[in-house]
């Protein structure tokens, strides 16, 4: 027919780069070779997503505009700007689209543009798409990190990527893989904790989750690891503030998860961190973008500058004279996209022209965004049905991932006189509930903007659901805010109630939520300059707990709370972290015995902040003397968490106790024993020492654990794996290697050395894995 013979045509006449039956490589070639230097540059430039800008700009004057503008450092464009741009083809990604109408929107403004190139867009998915409302929220990373059960984590970023290709959006700035050794970093939330391994296993669950193998097709979204580095342990525990490590300390705590990242997982996006390193800010470090992640472990991705972050070479770190020159500068060390700003694009074109960054940089960065674009099929249909996206967002299945990962984040810190789990049959007597986290959406943590209610269980709603339903009479008294609102009088009408009820839950702990940034007190840029609890809660709490009667300490907060006091006074102490959507519902379940604790501290809790670092992997000198005035114990050591039942585990038996090649894997099993009255679920740790090394080495490093469900009774045997980078190290010349002599294998169920039972392994030789 003549509508088959003109379609056919059109087909003919489209550009191989157009053609989706040829492979990504051809067709990038064919686009690249369409392109200018100018279009090439385009694709490198990020811009923030027009709603949020609109916000955003609102609020500045034309003054401030032009002054921004003038700095390079804000857009100092309006939205109309942007606009233009995307439909002259001018920009190649967009970060912060919120709605699935935006994507459209600009895609379409996109498709304008002469080559048709489609937009990528990105967003900080960080557990779940919290950005976007309606969205499942899962519980924050610190929280999953304390499940320690990847394979759930690995579901969830998978629905997580379904939520977000629904609404338009390809590509999320998690995993944070940012190793926590300073927990006054406001930022704590956000990372998986103190150690290298759970981190990297928890950043590769999280990248396998969005990415897949490659990414290709409508389900999956390129994950971006973050941050490049070590800017979770800056001098004074301010964000962006400087870090000052050794490159031994670079090696064996910062960079593991990243080499994992790109090695086991093939992450396709790298950010570069705010901070840093010994002089070298992060975004122009070649030696760690270039030299070590891309030539040493092949990284063969892209990577992302943070917000602003290149203009901050010159106005922050003054280690360039102008924004021209720190362009020049990241550009050639390897970045390949900037987020957010103008005249990014100018400035880099001309630098090209002059000679100063080589084109071929600009070549690479181009081919490697393009071929995203390819692989997810966004040249094919850049836009989304709006209502696939209603339907997507908050499924059943994702529901049901984001309960069952809070149940098993929750870790139960104290219960001395088993106060929980409470009666199922409460016979009339009455909860009394407040505090500044019991009714609202602190539970979701950051990077979450409000979410309908209908979707959230706060703690009130938790509790009282299953405390009426148990008997009980609920009752709760909203305090108000942490900050001022926690008055002396609001105190006195809490301590009236509390007087009259049997029991009372204290929902206590700190605000990562973005709801109203005057109320967060932890999140990015608020840092803790102490652990202990911010405002009047403690005087709350101390005023209840006068009273003599139990209560219950519940915490809220992606950062630990130092109130060794306080915990003392607590019938028990149950923290939730923060537990997203279902935050209430797990406690609650948990606080009935509905559900037994399972969580484990992916960090230690320290007593003070005068104990900092108070990492469970120190060196052997670490506490060889004491403190005047403080304990060198830990409130809490990594990897505890108490249970309603009890568990022991045997002593570990080795398949062998000679490790000789490097592919040798020894087996290292255990009897676990659930030896109390109730069912539950035990995290099986096993630690590495290193006994004698050419360099210190900490006294015990996580290299293998495992969940496992025990009926009250049941046995079972549980086998771990130590493979040859379970004892490797770098040597003096940062050879990766396996060093001969013997290392104490230990497993139990806390880092604890009482709860750990040993083996010795003997390395016969020493084995390279890895050159330098
Ligand atoms: C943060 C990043 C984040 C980016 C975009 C920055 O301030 O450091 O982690 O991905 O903003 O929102």
């Amino acid at each position: 027919s003549l509508y088959s013979f003109t379609k056919l045509n059109q087909e003919e006449q489209k550009p191989p780069y157009m053609n989706p039956k040829l492979p990504v490589e051809e067709r990038v070639k064919d686009l690249m070779s369409r392109m200018t230097l100018e279009d090439k540059v385009y694709q490198m430039c990020q811009y923030v997503g027009l709603e949020h800008m609109k916000s955003a700009e609102s609020e500045l004057s034309p003054e401030e505009l032009e002054k921004n503008d003038a700095k390079g450092f804000y857009p100092g464009l309006r939205p109309s700007d942007i606009a233009r741009l995307a439909t002259e083809g001018k920009i190649g990604s967009f970060l912060h689209v919120v709605t699935a109408e935006e994507a459209n929107q600009l895609q379409k403004l996109a498709q304008q543009s002469p080559l048709k190139i489609p937009l990528l867009i990105g967003i900080d998915a960080i557990h779940g798409n919290g950005l976007v409302s309606g969205s499942t929220i899962y519980p924050s990373p610190i929280s999953q990190a304390a499940t320690f059960a990847d394979d759930l984590i690995k579901e969830g970023s998978k629905q997580t990527a379904l939520e977000m290709r629904a609404n338009g959006m390809h590509w999320s700035f998690t995993p944070n893989i940012d190793v926590l050794r300073d927990p006054r970093w406001g930022r704590t939330g956000e990372t998986y904790g103190e150690d290298p391994y759970l981190v990297g296993n928890m950043g590769i669950a999280t990248i396998l989750g969005m990415q897949s193998d490659n990414f290709t097709g409508n389900d999956h979204v390129i994950a971006c690891a973050k941050h490049l580095i070590a800017g979770s342990s800056s001098v004074n525990g301010l964000n962006a503030a400087p870090t000052d490590v050794s490159l031994r300390t670079l090696y064996e705590i910062f960079l593991p998860p990243y080499r994992r990242a790109v090695k086991e997982a093939n992450v396709f996006s790298i950010m570069a961190a705010h901070n840093e390193v010994g002089g070298v800010p992060g975004h122009m470090d070649k030696s760690m973008m270039t030299d070590l992640l891309r030539s040493r472990w092949n990284f063969n991705g892209f990577y992302v500058s943070d917000w602003n972050d290149v203009s901050r070479i010159d106005i922050w770190h003054h280690v360039a004279k102008d924004f021209k020159q720190s362009i020049e500068f990241s550009v050639n060390a390897g970045m390949d996209m900037n987020m957010h700003g103008p005249k990014f694009d100018k400035l880099l074109i001309e630098l090209v022209k002059e000679g100063k960054v080589n084109e071929e940089r600009v070549n690479y960065a181009c081919r490697k965004i393009l071929e995203a674009k390819f692989r997810m099929g966004l040249f094919e249909n850049p836009f989304v049905d709006i209502k696939t996206a209603s339907k997507v967002n908050f499924a059943e299945a994702h529901q049901k991932n984001a309960l069952e990962q809070a149940r098993r984040a929750i870790v139960l810190q104290t219960n001395p006189k088993n106060i929980l789990p409470l009666s199922t049959n409460g016979n009339g007597k009455t909860i009394f509930i407040t505090g500044p986290n019991a009714n609202n959406q602190t539970t979701l943590g950051d990077w979450v903007s409000p979410q309908p209610d209908k979707n959230i269980v706060t703690m009130v709603q938790g509790i009282t659901k299953i405390g009426t339903e148990s008997g009980y009479q609920v009752n709760y008294f909203d305090s108000g805010d942490r900050s001022k609102e926690i008055t002396d009088d609001k105190i006195d009408l809490a301590a009236q109630k509390a007087a009259t009820a049997d029991i009372t839950v204290l929902v206590l702990g700190e605000n990562s939520f973005r709801h109203d940034w005057s109320r967060k007190t932890t999140g990015e840029n608020i840092d803790r300059a102490t652990l202990k609890l911010s405002g009047n809660q403690l005087k709350l709490a101390n005023k209840i707990m006068d009273l003599g009667k139990p209560v219950i300490v519940v915490y809220v907060s992606g950062s630990p709370i130092a109130e060794p006091e306080l915990q003392q006074r607590a019938a028990a102490v149950l923290n939730t972290w923060e537990t997203g959507a279902f935050a209430g519902q797990a406690t609650a379940e948990i606080l009935f015995g509905k559900i037994n604790p399972s969580g484990k501290l992916p960090l230690t809790i320290p007593r003070s902040v005068g104990q900092l670092q108070m990492v469970y992997n120190y060196k052997p000198t670490a506490f060889i003397h004491k403190y005047n005035s403080e304990s060198k114990l830990p409130l809490h050591p990594f990897g505890f968490g108490l249970s309603y039942t009890t568990f022991s585990v045997s002593a570990p038996k080795l398949s062998k106790n000679d490790f000789s090649a490097k592919d040798d894997v020894i087996s290292v099993s255990v009897e676990v024993s659930n030896t109390g009255k109730m069912d539950g679920e035990e995290v099986v740790q096993m630690y590495v020492r290193d006994d004698i090394s050419s360099f210190t080495r900490p006294v015990k490093e996580l290299k293998g654990y495992k969940r496992v469900a025990l009926k009250a009774g049941e046995t079972k045997t549980v086998t771990l794996d130590i493979k040859a980078e379970s004892l490797a190290m770098y040597d003096r010349d940062y050879n990766f290697v396996v060093e001969e002599g013997s290392f104490t294998i230990m497993v139990g169920n806390s880092s604890e050395d009482k709860n750990l039972k040993k083996a010795t392994l003997n390395v016969s030789n020493t084995i390279t894995l890895e050159k330098s």
